[in-house]
């Protein structure tokens, strides 16, 4: 079953590749069977993860976040650079 939730792809002015998912954003961890789990991408030990399938589709939502949203602006040519808080 899909979530209706669509991860938007954003890309970060250092090339690196995140999800973000109700203004959290999460970076890929690895494939299982299940599919593809990319977890927060919060420094402070969160363990919230998402799993999507091969086609990008939300399966899974998992964990809460003890934290609030990174904050990110977005740069000329569209890449995202997250602000230090
Ligand atoms: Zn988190």
């Amino acid at each position: 079953m899909l979530l209706r939730n669509v991860p938007k792809e954003v890309l970060l002015a250092d090339g690196k590749k995140y999800y973000m998912v109700n203004n959290y954003t999460y970076s890929f961890k690895y494939g299982t069977e299940q599919g593809y789990q990319w977890r927060c991408t919060s420094s402070s030990g969160c363990n919230a993860f998402i799993v999507m399938n091969g086609r990008n589709q939300l399966l899974r939502v998992s964990g809460t976040h003890a934290h609030d949203p990174p904050k990110y602006h977005v740069v000329k040519d569209g890449r995202y650079v997250q602000i230090e808080t």
